[in-house]
């Protein structure tokens, strides 16, 4: 019998790999990427633990190279959705009632597999199927998968280890719980690691998933599956289900035994699937516990104390890498105007010297956008902004998808702060500046507050410390992950809880306690060691 507490100590972030001239990891990714490129998978469904091809089949190509196909996946019909959610089902018991220890385990093997023997076929997995050059991957997965699985194992000691006081002569336990039922991920295409935690965290909590991988990063999702299996997943506990995202979520949603819905991708399909659970809510034996993470329309606010550099790079790391596809990526700017000349001077500097291309050329900092239909919407709202008399495209502008789904970064300068593309989120390379009058700073903050539906990423430039709280106090709603003097992306696990409120999801801070938290299902035990043996209490005696 097994009666040791364990506490996991804090295990710091995963060593992000330069890829620099002359590192060794270079060259390794380098021939992983040609090793793949010579290749072509055939992906799976994987329930139960079996794979099963239905036959129904789809092409996953490089977003960059979108004549070189790197996979054909199944896709699942309604059948296999409701073999899933019977395999997750089968697997509850066994999973939810194995001690944690094991299933933290389960959690840090498949980070030691992700650190080292499958580290760089992850990273270029990623790179091909998602576009993403290879700084871009790294921290993506590997890093942040890596840190989600290690963190969540050390939070989950953490969570069990919080028990209630007990008072003389009783004796109170919590008993965390996993959720009665199974959880349905529905993963987004822009972060690997995001598609393995919306997984593994429910799963460390003891829980059983259903998992909708987007179509967009099957390729890279399917190598997590295949990993979480040799980490010693057991049959069932997670099941890889690619496909119709519509037809997946129908059946996901008729069930009595959905318990949890864990989601990050758009707020409209975010919307779509809460209403859907709304409409089923007397189906169901337990309220699911539904966290969704969902869009953004990330700000950098600047005062007019900033030095001009470095607002010039937090707008061009900001808004462009990975093509402006992060949740968090900066989409709206508000500059003063005594600051504009120079900065238009730096970001025109530095955009002349970002190169755009295959992620394969380590020289390109900027790739592709995700497919067609992404390609087409940036470029509707960029085609927008060419035609409105209070618009001016002053960098960028220019798209080509003939080979791959390239766009130039693109800066839109307006008079108008609730031009369509100062509100909307475009999930693409493109920003849009606003101009204000420096002695407008503190109206200019509650602009910004009220200009878009979203809450999730900002931040503020300034010297002056006064500014600086201002911004704080005047934007306190604006912004889940507040940034000053900073770039509003790349949140890091544990050190910047990740999430935001409004229209950009439920506020859970992926990858941390809040999160975890909500996977569980706590039973609270109390235990009497002396029973009373009459019902009178000494009130009842007058005299
Ligand atoms: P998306 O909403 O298009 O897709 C997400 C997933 O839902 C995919 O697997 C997709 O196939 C599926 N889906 C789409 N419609 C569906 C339906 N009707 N029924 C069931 N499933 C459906 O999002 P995306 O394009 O993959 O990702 C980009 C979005 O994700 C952006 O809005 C971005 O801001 C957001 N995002 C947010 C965070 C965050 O932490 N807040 C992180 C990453 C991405």
């Amino acid at each position: 019998m097994d009666n040791s507490i364990y506490r996991f100590s804090n295990p710091g972030n995963e060593p992000v790999k330069s890829y620099a001239p002359g590192a060794p990891e270079k060259e390794a990714l380098k021939k992983t990427l040609a090793q793949l490129c010579s290749e072509e998978w055939d992906i799976p469904l994987v329930i139960g633990g079996k794979e099963v091809r239905t036959g129904n089949t789809g092409k996953v190509v490089m977003p960059h190279d979108h004549q070189h196909v790197l996979a054909t996946y199944h896709k699942a019909g309604e059948k296999e959705v409701q073999l899933a959610i019977d395999a997750a089902v089968k697997a509850h018991k066994g999973w939810s009632e194995l001690p944690w220890v094991e299933r933290a385990s389960v959690m840090l093997r498949a980070a030691e597999l992700f650190a080292t023997k499958y580290r760089y076929l992850l990273n270029a997995s990623v790179m091909l199927g998602q576009s993403k050059n290879p700084f871009q991957a790294e921290i993506d997965a590997p890093c942040e998968l890596i840190d989600f699985l290690r963190y969540s194992a050390f939070y989950a000691g953490q969570l069990y280890a919080d028990q209630p006081y007990s008072d003389k002569g009783i004796l109170n336990r919590l008993e965390y719980r996993a959720l009665e039922g199974f959880v349905f991920s529905l993963s987004p295409f822009n972060f690997t690691s995001i598609a393995s935690n919306l997984n593994m965290g429910p799963a460390m909590m003891g829980n059983v998933a259903v998992w909708k991988p987007s179509t967009t990063a099957i390729y890279s999702n399917y190598l997590l599956m295949k990993v979480f299996q040799e980490a010693g997943l057991p049959d069932g506990v997670v099941n890889f289900v690619p496909g119709q995202g519509s037809v997946i979520g129908k059946v996901v949603t008729a069930s009595p035994h959905l318990a949890g819905f864990h989601f990050t991708g758009s707020t409209a399909t975010f919307n779509t699937l809460w209403r859907q659970m709304a409409d089923k809510l007397e189906l169901y034996r337990s309220y699911p516990k539904i966290v969704g993470e969902t869009g953004g329309k990330n700000f950098i606010f600047v005062h007019p104390s900033s030095p001009v550099t470095e607002v010039a790079t937090a707008i061009v790391r900001g808004a462009f890498e990975y093509q402006g596809q992060k949740c968090s990526a900066a989409s709206r700017a508000y500059i003063p105007k005594s600051l504009w000349k120079a900065l238009r001077e730096e970001v025109g500097d530095m955009l002349n010297e970002v190169k755009m291309g295959d992620p394969r050329d380590f020289t390109s900092f900027v790739n592709a956008v995700i497919d067609e239909a992404a390609f087409d919407n940036i470029m509707s709202y960029i085609n927008f902004a060419k035609q409105a008399p209070d618009a001016e495209v002053v960098f960028g502008g220019n798209g080509d998808k003939s080979t791959g789904y390239f766009i130039a970064p693109t800066v839109i300068l307006t008079t108008n702060p609730q031009l369509k593309t100062m509100t909307e989120e475009i999930f693409g390379p493109v920003i849009t500046i606003y101009l204000y009058d420096d002695e407008r700073y503190e109206e200019t903050l509650a602009l910004c507050d009220r200009t878009s539906p979203y809450g999730l990423t900002g931040s503020i430039f300034a010297r002056d410390r006064y500014a600086i709280q201002a911004a704080l106090d005047k934007l306190r709603y604006a912004a889940g992950n507040f940034y000053v003097n900073d770039k509003p992306t790349g949140a890091v696990i544990a050190q910047q809880p990740f999430g935001g409120s409004r229209a950009s999801g439920t506020n859970d801070k992926a990858g941390g306690p809040l999160n975890l938290v909500r996977w569980t299902n706590p039973r609270c035990i109390k235990e009497t060691f002396v029973p009373p043996t009459h019902f009178a209490y000494p009130f009842l005696a007058e005299e």
